[in-house]
């Protein structure tokens, strides 16, 4: 088998890796292509990354012997296509005849979940005898390395289509109502289409790439069946690629919040502390705390109508919060409400002939019922009942990052799923 993996060729200001890699896959093709092409997300809290930190691999039913051929191909097409002017465009190529060890696959996780430097990369690929180009400082080594190495041991598809060329720069022509009725055909085998609370199309992206839209599910049948169903702008090509999207691959469970490390993503559980607030523009914070420390959480703005579960919350909840911690704040991908205190509040007592509350008797008096002339020596404490549910609740489809598994992927609940579409 011959590896291709590539990273780090697009920009902001236009381009896609995914692009790079399709097209690839068409000029490689006669190479015998093995399985699906290969996008995968890496630590979507690295600084450095372009737009969705990703990088791309092909698999090839090849040999040693066509790896100078496959090799000039594929620099070709990223000297081609890659934004090498944009100064933080800075693609790597690898390229790797051989298994797929242990410790390969160990690493391709620790990008997924840590923060690996180009010299780490660098020198695993020398170990292993693999060729690597370097574009400018090369930093796209690292997610080439990663999506060859990758295991993928849960995985979901994407299907990616692309405009004509003469297009990029008009708005992008899609039906809705062809989307919506995709999308209702084929969820939840397919997700991430629309956001029908938030009456938003998320399949399709704002940004000036070659993207037309990207159909996310189970199975390659199911993304060629919600094709089928969509109305658009003409499609210069469409691949399917098999990708780490959707599985929290990225997520780590560790035992007390003193672990959470920031450029990390965890699940953590702990007891709110500090009651949820929100600041100017709608982004709202709480604390939550363990025998070990406390660490601020956030659902910002975009995070929509999931910031009025958050905003439920009051202290002595227990919770466990999934997200990114950045600046030692959590910012929560999923939320999991494993105990709500009982809330009370002091009223006045209510008589128990009339029914009616009683008023103070005067100070150090207790209460009476003028009516009834019944007593009570003072306030008695109500339960108020707790407008939130049990169970994990998630970011709704238009705030969603590419890691973070959808509730209704969950294949064994283990308590109460608020799945957000
Ligand atoms: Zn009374």
């Amino acid at each position: 088998m011959l590896y291709v993996g590539l990273d780090d060729t697009d920009s902001k200001l236009g381009m896609c890796t995914t692009y790079l890699a399709a097209v690839l896959a068409e000029r490689l093709a006669k190479f015998g292509l093995v399985g699906f092409p290969r996008l995968i997300r890496f630590n979507p809290n690295i600084k450095y990354k372009t737009r969705g930190n990703a990088g791309l691999a092909l698999a090839l039913d090849a040999g040693p012997g066509a790896m100078d051929e496959v090799e000039r191909i594929a620099l070709a097409a990223v000297k081609e296509h890659a934004r090498l002017e944009d100064e933080n465009t800075n693609p790597g190529v690898v390229l790797y005849c051989g298994e797929i060890t242990q410790e390969l696959k160990d690493y391709a996780l620790r990008v997924v979940r840590d923060v690996v430097e180009i010299s780490e990369a660098e020198a695993l690929a020398e170990k292993y005898g693999m060729r690597v180009h370097k574009f400018k400082i090369g930093r796209g080594i690292i997610g080439a390395l990663g999506a060859i190495c990758m295991d993928l041991y849960d995985h979901t598809y994407e299907l990616l289509a692309y405009r004509m060329p003469e297009n990029y720069e008009k708005p992008r022509q899609l039906d809705r109502s062809s989307v919506y009725a995709m999308d209702a055909a084929t969820y939840p085998d397919t997700w991430d289409n629309v956001d029908l609370h938030n009456k938003v199309i998320v399949f399709s992206p704002h940004t000036p790439d070659p993207v037309l839209y990207g159909i996310r599910g189970n199975s390659p049948d199911v993304l060629l069946k919600a094709q089928r169903m969509l109305v658009t702008e003409p499609v210069e090509r469409c691949q399917i690629f098999i990708t780490n999207q959707g599985t929290d691959m990225h997520l780590l469970s560790v035992g007390s919040i003193v672990e959470a490390k920031d450029d990390r993503s965890y699940i953590l559980k702990g007891k709110v502390t500090q009651a949820p607030h929100t600041i100017e523009g709608g982004h709202v914070f709480f604390e939550i705390g363990d025998k070990t420390g406390v660490l601020k959480c956030s659902a910002f703005e975009p995070t929509k109508n999931f910031r009025e579960i958050v905003r439920k919350l009051v202290p002595g909840d227990e919770v466990k919060v999934y997200g990114s911690v950045k600046d030692r704040t959590v910012n929560l991908e999923k939320l999991e409400i494993v105990n709500l205190v009982p809330l009370t509040r002091t009223v006045s007592p209510v008589c128990p002939q009339c029914g009616r509350h009683m008023e103070s008797a005067g100070a150090g008096q207790g209460y009476r019922c003028r009516k009834c002339k019944t007593k009570a020596p003072g306030q008695i404490t109500q339960e108020i009942e707790r407008d939130l549910k049990f169970g994990l609740y998630e970011v709704p489809p238009t705030a969603r990052r590419h890691l973070a598994k959808q509730i209704i992927r969950i294949a064994e609940p283990w308590c109460a799923m608020h799945p957000s579409r």
